[in-house]
């Protein structure tokens, strides 16, 4: 294969736009803007992500990025179909997802109890997915996160660029990463690293967002924010957003400052499940 071509040294820098042309813009990030392109042969739509080689992102990091799309597979996952390294930059290839991210997405639908549910067992699913093959995804956020034709049922979570598999922590010790308001507490410890009980915040807090549709953490810049985050203890009130048990017992768990307090994916999709056997009793707690 190309990765491993490329891992032995013997990569001849290759043409994408050869192959694909731009027929779009899609957004950016931190390290790269994405592009949506289509293949000139066989016209199929591809998301293109190009990340330029600098400092902050170089070999180590896209192919780190690589093989987490590779080894993973999951349907709330985007899909990657091809990568190219070109002198000055590499390219991801990867499922075209056309709809709105969530943070857009739940701003402007009213969407139901019954969605948002819809939603939280595909982001459990997905969690749960991750750390039972030992990933660590670290960036839960709603920026992350789309949905297909803006439908409920169509979760895609994209950008695998802080991915780690648990094993190969150690030699990122004390790496501070995540995005402001959405970090564990512990994550700012030097003592501490990254663990997965720290996606487990992330996704608290994105749950908080879904249910209450404000932010958990607030601050005027990211520099207060992550003040603020860094801070952060857990309150009976925060569950308060809504009626729904099975919810307000998930964030409960998910929400805890303390990592050895805070609730694991299986036992989060546990919570979860025992929901979906009365679940008729849980909707109608919560509509009333
Ligand atoms: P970050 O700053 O979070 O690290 P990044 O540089 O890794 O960002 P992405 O988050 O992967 O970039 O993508 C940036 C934006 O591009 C997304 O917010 C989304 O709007 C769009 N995008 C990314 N992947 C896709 C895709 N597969 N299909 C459609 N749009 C996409």
């Amino acid at each position: 294969t190309l990765l491993k071509q490329f891992l032995d040294g013997k990569v001849q820098y290759q043409h994408i736009f050869k192959q694909y042309q731009i027929i779009g813009y899609l957004g950016k990030g931190a390290f790269g803007k994405v592009f949506k392109c289509q293949n000139k042969s066989n016209g199929k739509v591809v998301a293109c992500k190009s990340i330029k080689k600098c400092n902050q992102y170089h070999e180590k990091d896209f192919l780190n990025e690589i093989q987490s799309m590779q080894n993973l597979k999951h349907p709330n996952l985007v899909q990657l179909k091809e990568f190219y390294i070109e002198q000055k930059h590499f390219y991801i290839l990867m499922e075209y997802v056309q709809g709105e991210t969530f943070k857009n997405y739940i701003k402007v639908n009213f969407l139901d109890e019954k969605e948002k549910i819809i939603i939280v067992q595909q982001l459990l699913s997905l969690v749960n997915y991750f750390h039972s093959e030992g990933y660590i995804y670290r960036d839960f956020k709603p920026e992350n996160i789309l949905f297909i034709e803006n439908n409920v049922n169509k979760l895609k979570l994209i950008d695998l660029g802080l991915t780690i598999k648990n094993d190969e922590l150690f030699r990122n010790k004390y790496q501070l990463c995540g995005t402001p308001g959405y970090m564990a507490p512990e994550v700012f410890e030097k003592t501490y690293t990254y663990d997965f009980k720290s996606d487990i915040f992330s996704l608290g807090v994105v749950i908080y967002e879904l249910f209450s549709g404000n932010y958990l953490m607030q601050g005027y810049d990211s520099k207060e924010l992550l003040n603020v985050n860094k801070q952060f203890q857990f309150n009976e009130e925060i569950v308060q957003i809504t009626k729904n048990q099975t919810i307000q017992k998930l964030l409960q768990g998910m929400l805890q400052e303390d990592p050895f307090k805070r609730i694991n994916s299986k036992e989060a999709l546990d919570i979860f499940k025992n929901m979906n056997s009365n679940s008729d009793e849980q909707l109608s707690t919560s509509t009333d």
